[in-house]
């Protein structure tokens, strides 16, 4: 492990966020609502927007306070992905799904800028379009198929050649792309901070450091935490990679975690040699890629790269040492001219996978009244937002235009030990190929190639 990724300090939640000073009480008595809502990420907080636009009485509840999950942790891209990429939904649902999937997630890129306009929400916002770099030759072919494959599917992306990639000035060690022009980068902090205030003014009764210890079914939903419960017609669950805590979605969403890093700020000068005027954000072209984008204070945050699934869906508190190592090694390799640069600082998060890779919306319990949107498998600040939209529609018995798209059989992920098993076989893999992928682009950039080909 390298030294600095021993000695930087790790962040508990993430450099995004801090808690708020009007922390809501937590619920202390027997109380009913129309609707209750668990979890104040993106998704519950979204959808108490919409409810609470259409009248309802919400009651949202958070065990900690709302943004402590992965929406106050992640890295920023507010991005159209959808799916593990699009040639293989193409081979997996076939063209007309494909396509309908493909509208939905430029809906929601659109449907989140539309929440952020509305609300006034301060979030650094930055309509820069992501990219989705090659750094060794060999990914341009499948850059360019995915290129192809997207844009028969209607995306609004494009293969980015050598050459552009040098005139738009990004860093040498992305060497081909395909851009992402809808979405780019915010503050994922600010923007849950500000869905938070947007909802508290909207009237919602938030009770933060309420967690939802049971969710009983019947023809009114009851949540229960510590100190009292909400009884409700109907209940979302809107818990993502927490969900299976709850007892629900056990087999169908699981958590993976993810580390980040934020360096100190880049001086002036530095920010300024370094190209990158677009401040596309970056994801590699990995089979587990990594994420680069500069921040409004001119720092550089980064990182995914190593996933890490716990038998049992467990969550391991603290740091992950030899992610961050992974990460810093990482960072260090694709941003040589930064190698003076110091990381701030690591932090982690839970992101909630499907076996398909696709975000899961629908109602179970004995009377349909438990409505769920999760599983958004790291893509979650368009999908969650427009998904609380979703919910909200179907609750109030309005077939929402993109609803379809997310209609299929959920799929379940097999039981212990045999989901421990393959996850360690599949991540092994995928590390595998990265590393000779890692190894071949440290051999390229030894002999002087493969960073600059026009
Ligand atoms: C490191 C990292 C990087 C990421 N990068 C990106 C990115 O660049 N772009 C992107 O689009 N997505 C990204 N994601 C994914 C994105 O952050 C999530 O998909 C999104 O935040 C999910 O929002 P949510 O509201 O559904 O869930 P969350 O934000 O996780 O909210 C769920 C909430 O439920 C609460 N909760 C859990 N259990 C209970 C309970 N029993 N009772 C009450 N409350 C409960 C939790 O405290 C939490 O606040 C990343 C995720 C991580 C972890």
């Amino acid at each position: 492990m390298c030294a600095a990724a021993r000695n930087t300090p790790f962040l508990e939640t993430s450099p995004w966020l801090v808690a708020p000073q009007d922390r809501q009480p937590a619920l202390a008595e027997d109380r009913s609502a129309d609707i209750v809502i668990v979890g104040g990420g993106y998704t519950g907080l979204s959808a108490a927007l919409s409810l609470r636009d259409a009248g309802a009485d919400v009651a949202l509840l958070e065990a900690d306070f709302c943004g402590f999950g992965a929406s106050g942790r992640n890295a920023g891209h507010l991005t159209p992905t959808i799916g593990k990429d699009l040639p293989t939904t193409l081979r997996l649902f076939g063209r007309p799904r494909a396509a309908a999937l493909v509208r939905f997630a430029d809906a929601a890129v659109e449907y989140a800028e539309e929440v952020i306009a509305k609300h006034g929400i301060a979030c650094d916002y930055t309509a820069s379009g992501n990219l989705v770099a090659g750094v060794h030759p060999k990914h341009e072919r499948s850059l360019v198929r995915a290129a192809e494959a997207a844009a028969s599917l209607g995306a609004q992306v494009r293969y980015i050649a050598p050459a552009e990639m040098r005139e738009r000035g990004l860093p040498p060690a992305f060497l081909c792309g395909v851009l992402e022009e809808r979405g780019g980068t915010l503050d994922p902090g600010r923007y849950v901070s500000g869905l938070r205030a947007a909802v508290l003014r909207s009237g919602v009764r938030v009770y933060e450091d309420t967690r939802v210890t049971q969710l009983e079914d019947g023809a009114q939903v009851v949540a229960r935490g510590a100190g009292g419960s909400i009884r409700a017609d109907c209940a979302v669950i809107a818990t993502n990679a927490y969900t299976h805590a709850l007892g629900r979605r056990r087999r169908h969403v699981v958590p993976l975690r993810v580390s980040l890093f934020e360096t100190e700020p880049l001086a002036a000068g530095v920010l300024e040699a370094l190209g990158w005027h677009g401040r596309e954000g970056v994801y590699t072209a990995h089979e587990v890629l990594e994420n680069y984008r500069i921040t409004a204070h001119g720092t550089l945050t980064g990182g995914s790269k190593v996933v890490r699934y716990r038998y049992a869906s467990g969550f391991a508190p603290g740091g992950d040492p030899a992610a961050f190592a992974a990460i810093e090694r990482a960072f260090r390799e694709r941003f040589p001219m930064l190698r003076d640069l110091p990381v701030a600082h690591f932090w982690g998060g839970w992101i909630g996978l499907t076996l398909d890779v696709l975000p899961q919306f629908g109602v179970e319990g004995s009377h349909a009244n438990v409505h769920f949107g999760v599983g958004f498998n790291g893509h979650g600040i368009a999908q969650g937002t427009l998904m609380g939209a979703m919910l909200a529609q179907r609750i109030l018995g309005r077939l929402h235009p993109h609803a379809a798209a997310l209609e299929r059989s959920l799929r379940a992920w097999p039981l212990e030990p045999v989901r421990w098993l393959g996850s360690q076989l599949i991540n092994g893999g995928l590390a595998l190929i990265d590393a000779r992928t890692d190894r071949q682009v440290r051999r390229l950039a030894g002999r002087g190639g493969g960073r600059s080909r026009a």
